[in-house]
């Protein structure tokens, strides 16, 4: 029989692995209130997130010191290190999928220490650009250059579907509305907060959790399980 598959696991980045939204924080703290209108036309479908995202983003006055300093207070989940480490065991390959900004993410990720710089090689970063221009803010978006159909910044189920060249089990772990059309090509969905909410009305199969301990308890649990499965196989053909 064949061996099971090793799975891939797709992580958002904002709510998800930061503790705040980094492009909320930003917007909140440098843009012009105008923000929220786009805000809401996103909410209620009328605009996808790369236009909104680029208007929004239009909007701030921020050197890149002030915004720095606003990145440096957002944090990291305390369980993102235990969780890629699980995954470095288990040979699971970690990548961050995120309708936000590489800027701030790798900003953010360094505030955690050089030991998540370590884990994460090998996995990729697929986010939005985001680069300073004296106190204005230019944005681009490389993944991919031609605009997905739901008009997503980064859009996550055509990433995964990149990056998953062998096509394994695709865990993902979000927690907000820009997680919506990642979680239909997954296998395995952990979602909190807005995720969680939509999941449910939705009636996706997912786990709830609160924090990436709880996920890589999980995973290790759910890889136990295959094992055992796949021992009992053999068990009975050998039988
Ligand atoms: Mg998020
Ligand atoms: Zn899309």
């Amino acid at each position: 029989m064949t061996e099971p598959q090793t799975p891939m696991l797709f992580l958002d980045f904002d709510g998800t692995i930061s503790r705040r939204d980094a492009v909320d924080v930003i917007l909140e703290t440098y843009a012009d209130s105008k923000w929220l209108t786009h805000e809401e036309e996103w909410r209620a479908g009328r605009i996808g997130s790369r236009d909104c995202l680029r208007a929004q983003m239009a909007l701030v006055r921020a050197s890149r010191k002030q915004i720095d300093i606003l990145l440096d207070g957002i944090g990291i989940d305390e369980h993102l290190v235990p969780l890629l480490e699980m995954c470095a065991i288990q040979h699971i390959q970690v990548h961050i999928i995120s309708d936000g900004f590489d800027y701030c993410i790798r900003r953010i990720l360094s505030g955690g220490g050089k030991r998540i710089g370590a884990l994460l090689r090998g996995g990729r970063v697929c986010a939005g650009h985001l680069e300073s221009r004296g106190r204005l803010w230019r944005t681009d978006f490389p993944f991919f250059h031609q605009t997905c159909g739901h008009g997503c910044a980064t859009c996550k189920p055509a990433v995964m579907r990149l990056l998953n060249k062998t096509n394994g089990p695709a865990i993902f772990v979000g927690d907000g509305f820009s997680d919506r059309y990642a979680v239909e090509s997954a296998d395995l969905v952990f979602a909190k907060d807005g995720l969680a909410e939509y999941c449910g009305e939705q009636s996706i199969e997912h786990t709830p959790y609160q924090n990436l301990g709880d996920v890589a308890a999980h995973i290790d649990c759910w890889l136990a399980g295959r094992v055992f499965l796949r021992e009992e196989s053999l068990d009975r053909v050998s039988a």
